[in-house]
């Protein structure tokens, strides 16, 4: 294999700080029907010790993701967060605007239409550029900060938003890596993304997303960093994120986290309960693979995408079922494997605890 050279800066020297082994792609879901064996493609973070950018290894897989429901945790912070922006003064009115969004949905355009800003033409220069969890997906890091720099009007903002890499770290959230997202940003490693691309940071807002997501404006010119943005520095040394050593939890929780996972649902299995999960997300496959778990342990996943009716999760037999089936089933437990969605599953579908049931969250067992 060819010397992994970094997506941002091209250097060669890094270590290797996470390892999930052998995965199926987590955007491949067979036919319910179709026996397997899945095709398995390493996966596996990089650390670069240049620049620090956490990223992915080799990505072999070709994205398929059908593109999912988005969360109501996902409306609202997108709302919170052009509030926030707006609120300090970083929304120009009358103003261009240009969106990188996520191959997975959701868009800032309504919003930001509805405070008098206007969309770019296809590829034209923009006072806003808004990239939402968008960066991420692409292969060449370097390439898309500065496709993305070269919109930016003279005195425009970049507003980019993803999940912290201190997060990661922090709440031992180890299969938050995955095929197809090729960047794990910490503010550190971004402000020196940012500072090659002629870009410096000036503000951020932290959100609670995903235990820890971060919406960072930059501009070309200006004062520097904020308060805010050091202190998420500040954060970023505390956790390690530019030392491979950090990231040893992370591959320890793997095991641990599986095999709580796997006892936990032996136990239930045990004691006559039924559980369900919910959410047939990609950190859902890599929890599932990891443990081992097929459908004599967990019945069925349910997911209110329909593109993922009637088939099942990667890598093992467990079938994707619709919501409607959740009441029907009267589940004991339904293990929740995206916490974010708590508030909104227990509000959408009351008759779970209403016929005694509860939902647990996936990320907290064994912890
Ligand atoms: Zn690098």
């Amino acid at each position: 294999m060819d010397k992994h050279a970094c997506r941002a800066c091209r250097g060669s020297a890094g270590h290797l700080v996470l390892d999930l082994g052998e995965q199926p792609a987590c955007d491949y879901f067979p036919r319910s029907d179709d026996p397997g064996p899945d095709p398995v493609y390493p996966l596996q973070m990089w650390l670069c010790s240049s620049c620090g950018l956490a990223q992915l290894l080799a990505d072999p897989t070709v994205p398929e993701e059908p593109r999912g429901a988005e969360p109501a945790a996902l409306v609202a912070q997108a709302a919170d967060a052009v509030q926030r922006v707006a609120a300090a003064g970083w929304l120009p009115g009358g103003g261009v605007v240009a969106e990188y969004g996520s191959p997975h949905g959701g868009s800032w355009l309504g919003l930001l239409a509805a405070r008098g800003l206007t969309p770019a033409s296809a590829s034209g220069r923009a006072d806003v550029i808004i990239d939402c969890f968008g960066m991420m997906h692409a292969a060449d890091q370097r390439e898309a900060l500065a496709e993305r720099a070269a919109r930016m009007a003279p005195d425009g903002v970049l507003l980019l938003q993803y999940h912290a890499l201190s997060t990661i770290i922090g709440c031992g959230q180890w299969n938050a890596l995955r095929h197809g997202h090729y960047a794990y940003y910490s503010t550190t490693a971004l402000t020196g993304m940012l500072a090659r691309a002629g870009l410096t940071p000036r503000t951020a807002w932290p959100f609670e997303l995903y235990g820890g997501t971060v919406l960072l404006a930059a501009t070309r010119d200006g004062d520097g960093p904020d308060a805010v943005v050091r202190s998420m520095l500040a954060d970023d040394a505390a956790a390690g994120v530019r030392d491979p050593g950090a990231f040893a939890g992370l591959q320890h929780d793997i095991q641990g986290h599986a095999k709580a996972l796997r006892d936990w649902l032996a136990a239930e299995r045990s004691a006559g309960k039924k559980v369900v999960g919910y959410g047939a997300a990609s950190r859902a496959v890599a929890l599932l693979c990891q443990a081992h778990v097929d459908r004599d342990l967990l019945h069925a996943v349910i997911d209110a995408s329909p593109a993922k009716q009637g088939l099942r999760m990667p890598g093992t037999d467990i079938p994707v079922v619709d919501p409607a089936q959740l009441a029907a089933s009267r589940p004991d437990e339904v293990l929740l494997f995206v916490p974010d969605l708590l508030a909104e599953v227990r509000d959408t579908f009351p008759e779970v605890e209403g016929a005694g049931g509860r939902w647990v969250d996936a990320a907290t067992l064994g912890s």
